[in-house]
């Protein structure tokens, strides 16, 4: 489908979809509405492991379509952005689908978190190369992008789970947590302890608004350590590596000339993971994350442990109030599949 047809598409079901709604959509501030991006966008960078140059085109895509990356080099395989097809995080989180396990993408989690603190829920990640260009390190260039692109309204519900009770997965002294918040948002409360002093103990609040997101999160860098590269680089990896992608700390210095962009530069990144990592459950949350060391593998074990547990979450949305337990799978088919059908 071209990029006009998708749009038309999208028109036409915008419209079928307001028709049955009971309620004037855009003046009502009680839920979450589908959104993608106004027009396509495309960027390019080289991939932290492979070194290579990869390309990347985001495209606008319609309702109930879902983050959704797509190997234009591996015949355009397409890999659904979902906690469940994580296959990796011991560097970067990697996903696949369980179709084409050995088609994977990797450095996503900072595309992810600008897409969740733009509350794009509706897109195409096109890209040549199995990994997203880490660009500076950080989510700048995709926010930026975002901003300049900007979002175009899908209306359809999208709805909030809503966490019902806490759920913590820990590894030694490092946790996660989702815990219920009266708040009609995701709330995220991270601490950090590091023996090298120049990082030292972090803490960071913050309430997930797009706003937040630009002004505090996007710009923060990852970090990493001298030692931990030279040992990547003995193993060939993290090729595409370098200060222009990351902050490097060696003992209790910053290697980088420009420096650190804030003080909590550090935990303030580990919030911007854990952003992208928690979107991964594919519905914007209503509780209350806490991270205490936590990083992509406990992050993808909180979602994992979170769904399991039925009493843990319920949805939460407009004239979806009475969804039961034993519905919850059932509403997500209709929520996601019905303007699809109103589409063919
Ligand atoms: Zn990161």
């Amino acid at each position: 489908m071209s990029y006009s047809q998708v749009l038309l598409a999208t028109k036409k079901v915008n419209i079928a979809y307001n028709s049955l709604l009971p309620f004037n959509f855009e003046n009502d501030k009680d839920f979450v509405s589908q959104f993608t991006i106004a027009s396509p966008v495309s960027f390019s960078g080289i991939g932290l492991h492979t070194g290579k140059l990869v390309h990347v085109k985001l495209v606008p895509a319609p309702i109930g379509t879902g983050i959704v990356f797509c190997r234009t080099d591996a015949n355009h395989i397409k890999i659904p952005a979902h906690y469940k097809n994580v296959v990796d995080t011991s560097l970067s989180t990697v996903i696949a689908s369980s179709a084409y396990p050995d088609i994977k993408i990797g450095t996503i989690e900072h595309l992810m978190s600008a897409l969740a603190g733009h509350q794009i829920n509706n897109i195409i990640i096109e890209c040549n190369g199995p990994e997203i260009p880490v660009l500076d390190g950080s989510s700048a260039k995709f926010s930026s992008l975002l901003s300049q692109v900007g979002r175009h309204v899908l209306y359809a519900i999208k709805p909030a789970l809503k966490i019902m009770k806490t759920i913590r997965v820990h590894y030694k002294d490092a946790y996660a947590e989702l815990s219920p918040s009266p708040k009609k948002i995701l709330s995220l409360s991270l601490s950090i302890d590091f023996p090298a002093s120049i990082i030292g103990k972090q803490k960071f609040d913050m309430d997930l608004t797009s706003k937040n997101f630009e002004k505090e999160i996007a710009f923060c860098r990852t970090f990493t350590f001298k030692e931990e590269i030279d040992n990547l680089h003995k193993m060939g990896l993290a090729k595409g590596g370098s200060l222009q992608n990351a902050i490097v700390v060696d003992n209790n210095t910053i290697l980088n000339p420009e420096g650190l962009y804030c003080s909590n530069e550090f935990v303030k990144h580990k919030m911007l993971d854990a952003i992208g990592d928690l979107s991964l459950i594919g519905y914007p949350i209503y509780g209350k994350f806490s991270g205490y060391k936590s990083g992509h593998k406990l992050n993808n074990q909180l979602l994992h442990a979170l769904m399991k547990d039925d009493d843990a979450w319920s949805f939460h949305a407009l004239n979806y109030q009475n969804i039961g337990k034993q519905n919850k799978q059932s509403a997500i088919i209709q929520l996601n599949q019905y303007p699809q059908k109103q589409e063919a």
